[in-house]
């Protein structure tokens, strides 16, 4: 698999080049508007790597593109991969719907992973959610996630996708939750989201289920985005020999699809 990393300079992108050259992996190219012309492998802090940062994404040419960016730049580099046939996996969060709806036309197109949450654990905890809910499904909701200050979106992809997860279960029950980012004034027959910024927090969320007298609390803690970069590479190595062209999750690729309809 030759593989492409765009966002290459960032958090996400400097962790997964380390991880990607830590599993011999074939890193043909990298992008990023920033460090452009220094090599990647310096940027990320392991030393020369043999690949310089490039910021025409015109220039892609790789199997499989990985892309932890913004949602602007992650739709323009979506495009150009697919229009070469490239296959995609897409960190990148913050989407709005009509930016949502437009990746996903373009990511149909090839095989392609859109994930908020790269890391295993995140998986089985959405997973252990849908569980919870199907089980507790008379129960109040709420989630809460922390994250670092510089994060860019709020309330995060993993908590949107949490609550999407809980509404899927509830509906399937004939409930029918409106998902409320911040709520202010009182709870209705609704599931709140509140996003916590602050410090260096890698990513924490919490899903409550409140009854009388008792609540159950789940939490999934990252202590470091290492988990994150592992996922997408483990992701891109499952894309890599899928053939069908659409869109799949991590769910598919850690095969946790049997645990489906609790
Ligand atoms: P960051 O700001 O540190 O890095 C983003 C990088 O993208 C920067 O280096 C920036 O220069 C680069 N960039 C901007 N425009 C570009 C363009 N047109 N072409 C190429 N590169 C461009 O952010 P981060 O913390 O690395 O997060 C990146 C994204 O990944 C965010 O949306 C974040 O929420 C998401 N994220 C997802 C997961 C996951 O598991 N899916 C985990 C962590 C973060």
């Amino acid at each position: 698999m030759k593989l492409a990393i765009s966002g290459s300079a960032g958090r996400m992108g400097k962790l997964v080049v380390k991880h990607a050259i830590n599993k011999n992996l074939k890193l043909v190219q990298a992008f990023d508007v920033v460090h452009v012309g220094k090599d990647v492998g310096e940027v990320a802090g392991i030393g020369n790597v043999g690949v310089k940062i490039e910021n025409d994404i015109e220039k892609l040419n790789a199997d499989v593109l990985i892309d932890f960016t913004t949602p602007e730049a992650c739709l323009k580099n979506a495009k150009v991969a697919a229009l070469k046939g490239i296959k995609i996996v897409i960190g990148t969060t913050g989407f709005n719907e009509k930016e949502r709806k437009e990746l996903e036309e373009i990511c149909r197109k090839v095989p392609s992973i859109i994930s908020p949450n790269f890391s295993i654990g995140v998986n089985v905890f959405f997973k252990i959610v849908e569980f919870t809910a199907s089980l507790l499904n008379n129960y109040d909701v709420e989630i809460f996630e922390i994250h670092h200050r510089h994060k860019k979106d709020s309330p995060s992809g993993t908590a949107i996708r949490i609550a999407e997860i809980i509404r899927e279960v509830l509906a399937r029950k004939g409930k029918d939750l409106e998902m409320i980012f911040y709520r202010k004034g009182k709870k209705g027959e609704d599931l709140g989201i509140f996003g916590l910024r602050g410090g260096d927090v890698v990513g924490e969320h919490t899903v409550l289920f409140f009854g009388e007298g008792e609540r159950v609390e789940l939490t999934h803690r990252a202590t470091s985005r290492d988990c994150f970069a592992m996922g997408a590479l483990i992701a891109a190595e499952w894309i890599s020999k899928v053939d069908k062209p659409g869109i799949y999750s991590m769910i598919d690729v850690i095969g946790l699809n049997r645990w489906s309809n609790l």
